[in-house]
C-alpha cells in the first residue's frame, strides 16, 4: 500500500469515528476500509475525476434497447437543518456476513469488535447452510451472553414470512430469511404470517388484517414523476434554500405553457445560455420514453386525450464524472414507520456508471442515450458495458467503492454522506404527508389491518461540486441479484451478480431483523412498562432496537437510523404534515381521500376561519374555483372533491390573506398554530386528532409530532420568493387524479 492511501485510510478512519462519537451511535463491528484497489488492469485511469469526455456516437436515444422489457429565505433555514450531518458510513468494506451464494462460494477472514468488551473476534467465517460461525476465543460474558440469546431464540417461535408474493426480491429474499432462521411461506399461509413481503404493492394480496407489509398503501402512486415533482415544489415553495436538491421540473401537460414561457424570456435575458431539460414520462421507469431537448418546442406533447404526462426538469449538466463517465447512486432506505417516522438508509448502496464518455449537451449529442442516462437497464446493452465480479470496476459498482476513490482523490467524503443523508431526509418529510392520507384511507381507524414499512431507491446524481441531486425516488428497487448477460448474440440469461447480491441480500437480511416482531413487542412493552410519553424516547427506543440487534451472533445492521436520529434538525420542515393532519380530521368518512365543500366549511368554522373580510360565501367559491381547476376532467363521481394537495394550496391561499406581512412559512405556521389552537379548545379536541398510521400509539406522540410548531419559525425572516398568493393560487394548475388502490 503507497503512503498516500496509507494516509487517506487513516483520514478516513478519523473521519468514521467523528461521524460516530457525534451521533453517540457506535456501530459494533469495526468495518475497516479496504484498500483502495490500484486500477484494473484494462479501467481507465482513476485520476480522471473531471467533466471531459471524448466523442462517440451511439444509438439513438428513442431507438427499442431491450429485448425485455430563490431567494434567500433567512437564517432560520439553516438553524432548521443546514448544520452538517457528521455520520460518516462506515464505507469501506461493510462487514456483512456471507450471503447465499457468496456465502457458499467464500470463507473469509472476519474481525468484529465487541461494544464494550474491547474484545477483537478474529476468525474465518464458513458456510454452514446459511448460519455463519465465527471461530473466536470468547470470555465468559460473552459466551453467556450469546447462550442466552440463542436460548431466547430457541424459545421463540419462528418468525413467519408469507413470501409467496415476493415476485424478483424472492431470491435475495429467501436467503435472509434462511441466515436469519425464520419460516418462509413460499406459497402463502392460511394462518397469519408476521410478514407478508410483496413485490409490487400493498395490495399484493388482500384483506391482511394483522402483521406487517413491506409496501405503505399509495407510494407507487405517491412517487410516480409528477406527485413526487408536485409534493417538491410545495415543500420548495415553503422551503425555497432546504429543498435545492431536487431539479426545478414543469408538470406536462398542464405546465407547458408556462415552461415555454420561462424558457424564452431566460434565453432572451442572455442569449448565451442554452439550458437542456430531460422529459420524463409519468409512469416510466428505466429510462424507458425519456429524451433530452434544448427547445420547447421540440417536446413531443399530443393533443387531447392522447397527452402525454410526464415532467420536464432542468438537466444537471455539470455531472461529477469518474473514468470520463458520468455515473448515478442507488441507494435504499428503510422507512420502518411513518407514525412516528423511523427512517434508516443502507450504508452501501450500488452506483450505476454510462457506458460512453461524457460530453456536456450539445444539438449534436443530445440522442446519445449511453452517454447521458445511467440506467443499468440500458446501458447493459451498450457494447461497452462491464460485468465485473469486482465492487470497484465495472459499469455497476458499491457506493463504498466509489467514495473510497472520491477520498483518495481529496474529495471530502464526510460532507457528500452527510449531504445525502439530509436529501433523503427531507424527500421523505415531503412525501409522507400525502401517504398519511392513502394510508387512513386504507386503514381507517379501528379497521384490524397490518402496520407498513417499506425499502425504497433513491436515485442520486452527484454534481461536478459534489452537491447531491435527487433524480427519483423508486418505490419498488430491484431486489434481483443476478443481471442479465448476452451469452450469445441476442441471447440474454440471468447469472449471478455478486455486487448486486453483497448489497441487496444484506439491505433485506437487515430490514428482517429490523421489523423482527419480537423486538417490537419487547420494545412496546418497555415502553408501556416504563410508560413512555414522548416523542424523544421514540429514538432512544429505536436506537436500543439497533443496539440490541447488533449485540447478538449477526453481523452489526448495515441500515443506519436518521430518523429520528437528526429529528431536531428536520422537525421544522414537517408543516405540509401538520396541514395534512387538519385535511384527515375533516375527512369525515372512512376511506375518503377528499373533502367535500361541506367538510371545507366545517373546517372553516370549526377553525373559526371565517370573517368579515372572508365570509362563508367566499369559502364555497374557494373550494369550487380550487377543486374544479385540480380535479379537471373527472368522471368517476367518486374522486370528486378536494384532495389534499388542493387542501394545501387553499390553504397556503389563506393564511397568505390573513397574515400578508410574513413570508409564505410565517404565513402557513401561523395559521396553522391558530387552527391548532382552536382544535385543542374544542370538547374532546384532543382525541379527534386523528392521524392514525399507528394505532397503537400514546396520544402524547402525536401531539408532539403534529400540533407543535418550531418557535424557530415564528421568528421573522427575509421576503418571499414567490409571487403573490392570488397570483400563485391562480397559477397552480389542475393536477393528476389522485386515484387510491391503483398501484398494479
Ligand atoms: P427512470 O425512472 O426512467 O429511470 P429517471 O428519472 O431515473 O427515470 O431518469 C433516468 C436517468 O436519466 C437517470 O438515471 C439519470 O442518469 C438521468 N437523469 C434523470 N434526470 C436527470 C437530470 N435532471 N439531470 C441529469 N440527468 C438526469
Amino acid at each position: 500500500m503507497s503512503d498516500h492511501y496509507v494516509k487517506v485510510k487513516v483520514q478516513l478512519e478519523q473521519m468514521k469515528t467523528l461521524g460516530e462519537d457525534e451521533g453517540k451511535q457506535g456501530v459494533d463491528a469495526e468495518e475497516h476500509l479496504q484498500e483502495p484497489s490500484p486500477p484494473a488492469s484494462g479501467s481507465p485511469d482513476p485520476s480522471s475525476i473531471n467533466t471531459s469526455g471524448g466523442d462517440a456516437s451511439s444509438p439513438s436515444i428513442t431507438s427499442k434497447l431491450r429485448g425485455k422489457g430563490r431567494t434567500k429565505q433567512g437564517k432560520d433555514d439553516k438553524n432548521c437543518s443546514g448544520k452538517h450531518i457528521s455520520d460518516l458510513p462506515s464505507h469501506g468494506s461493510v462487514v456483512s456476513a456471507p450471503s447465499g451464494r457468496n456465502q457458499n462460494r467464500l470463507e473469509h477472514e472476519q474481525t468484529l469488535h465487541v461494544r464494550g468488551t474491547g474484545k477483537v473476534l478474529q476468525g474465518k467465517s464458513e458456510s454452514n447452510g446459511n448460519c455463519v460461525t465465527v471461530h473466536a476465543s470468547k470470555n465468559v460474558q460473552e459466551t453467556r451472553r450469546e447462550d442466552g440469546l440463542k436460548l431466547s431464540q430457541r424459545k421463540r417461535r419462528p418468525v413467519t414470512v408469507d413470501t409467496s408474493k415476493a415476485k424478483t426480491s424472492l431470491e435475495a429474499l429467501k436467503i435472509s430469511i434462511k441466515y436469519l432462521k425464520w419460516k418462509e411461506f413460499p406459497l402463502g399461509r392460511r394462518a397469519a404470517c408476521d410478514i407478508y413481503w410483496h413485490g409490487v404493492s400493498f395490495h399484493d394480496n388482500e384483506n391482511i388484517v394483522s402483521g406487517q407489509v413491506n409496501k405503505f398503501p399509495g407510494m407507487i402512486d405517491m412517487l410516480r414523476k409528477i406527485n413526487l415533482s408536485r409534493a417538491m415544489r410545495t415543500t420548495q415553495e415553503l422551503f425555497p434554500e432546504e429543498y435545492d436538491f431536487y431539479p426545478r421540473s414543469w408538470i406536462l401537460p398542464e405546465e407547458y405553457q408556462q415552461f415555454s414561457t420561462q424558457i424564452r424570456m431566460v434565453k432572451e435575458n442572455d442569449a448565451t445560455v442554452n439550458p437542456t431539460f430531460i422529459v420524463k414520462p409519468d409512469g416510466g421507469s428505466q429510462g424507458d420514453g425519456i429524451y433530452l431537448i434544448r427547445d420547447p418546442s421540440d417536446l413531443k406533447l399530443m393533443a387531447g386525450s392522447q397527452a402525454k404526462q410526464g415532467v420536464v426538469q432542468e438537466y444537471i449538466h455539470k455531472p461529477l464524472l469518474i473514468d470520463k463517465l458520468k455515473f448515478d447512486i442507488r441507494l435504499y432506505v428503510l422507512i420502518k414507520s411513518m407514525e412516528p417516522l423511523e427512517i434508516y438508509i443502507a450504508k452501501e448502496g450500488l452506483t450505476r456508471f454510462c457506458t460512453e464518455p461524457y460530453q456536456e449537451p450539445s444539438q449534436k449529442n443530445l440522442s446519445h442515450v449511453f452517454m447521458h442516462l445511467t440506467n443499468y437497464s440500458l446501458n447493459v446493452h451498450s457494447g461497452n458495458f462491464i460485468h465485473s465480479d469486482s465492487q470497484n470496476t465495472g459499469s455497476k459498482r458499491t457506493l463504498s467503492s466509489v467514495l473510497y476513490r472520491l477520498a483518495a482523490k481529496g474529495v471530502d467524503i464526510k460532507r457528500v454522506w452527510s449531504d445525502i443523508i439530509a436529501l433523503v431526509i427531507k424527500t421523505v418529510i415531503a412525501v409522507v404527508p400525502e401517504l398519511k392520507v392513502y394510508y387512513q384511507a386504507e386503514i381507517p381507524p379501528g379497521k384490524p389491518g397490518p402496520t407498513c414499512f417499506q425499502i425504497l431507491g433513491f436515485d442520486i446524481l452527484l454534481m461536478k461540486n459534489l452537491k447531491p441531486i435527487l433524480l427519483e425516488v423508486n418505490s419498488n428497487p430491484s431486489m434481483r441479484i443476478e443481471h442479465e448477460k448476452e451469452v450469445s448474440p441476442g441471447v440474454f440469461e440471468y447469472v449471478p451478480s455478486p455486487v448486486d447480491e453483497d448489497v441487496k441480500v444484506g439491505v433485506i437480511r437487515d430490514t428482517l431483523r429490523l421489523m423482527d416482531p419480537g423486538l417490537k413487542k419487547a420494545s412496546v412493552s418497555q415502553s408501556k412498562a416504563g410508560g413512555f410519553e414522548h416523542k424523544e424516547e421514540i429514538s432512544v427506543e429505536g436506537e436500543k432496537q439497533e443496539k440490541s440487534l447488533e449485540e447478538g451472533v449477526l453481523p452489526s445492521l448495515c441500515l443506519k437510523q436518521v430518523y429520528p436520529k437528526y429529528s431536531k434538525q428536520f422537525n421544522c420542515l414537517r408543516l405540509v404534515e401538520r396541514i395534512a393532519s387538519l385535511f384527515i380530521r375533516f375527512l369525515g368518512v372512512k376511506g375518503n381521500m377528499r373533502l367535500g365543500p361541506t367538510a371545507f366549511r366545517t373546517f372553516f368554522r370549526t377553525c373559526k376561519l371565517s370573517n368579515s373580510n372572508f365570509t362563508m360565501a367566499s369559502v364555497d367559491i374557494l373550494y369550487i374555483d380550487i377543486t374544479r381547476r385540480w380535479s379537471g376532467t373527472i368522471s368517476d363521481s367518486r374522486e370528486a372533491g378536494m384532495g389534499l394537495q388542493a387542501f394545501v394550496e387553499a390553504f397556503f391561499f389563506l393564511a397568505g390573506r390573513r397574515f400578508k406581512s410574513l413570508v409564505l412559512r410565517e404565513q402557513v405556521v401561523s395559521l396553522l398554530e391558530l387552527c391548532e389552537a382552536q382544535l385543542e379548545s374544542q370538547p374532546g379536541g384532543e382525541d379527534r386528532r386523528s392521524v392514525s398510521c399507528s394505532r397503537a400509539l400514546p396520544r402524547a406522540v402525536k401531539t408532539q409530532t403534529l400540533g407543535q410548531a418550531n418557535p424557530q419559525l415564528s421568528s421573522p425572516a427575509p421576503q418571499r420568493r414567490a409571487a403573490s398568493q392570488d397570483y400563485r393560487l391562480h397559477q397552480r394548475l389542475k393536477p393528476r387524479m389522485l386515484r387510491a388502490n391503483v398501484e398494479n
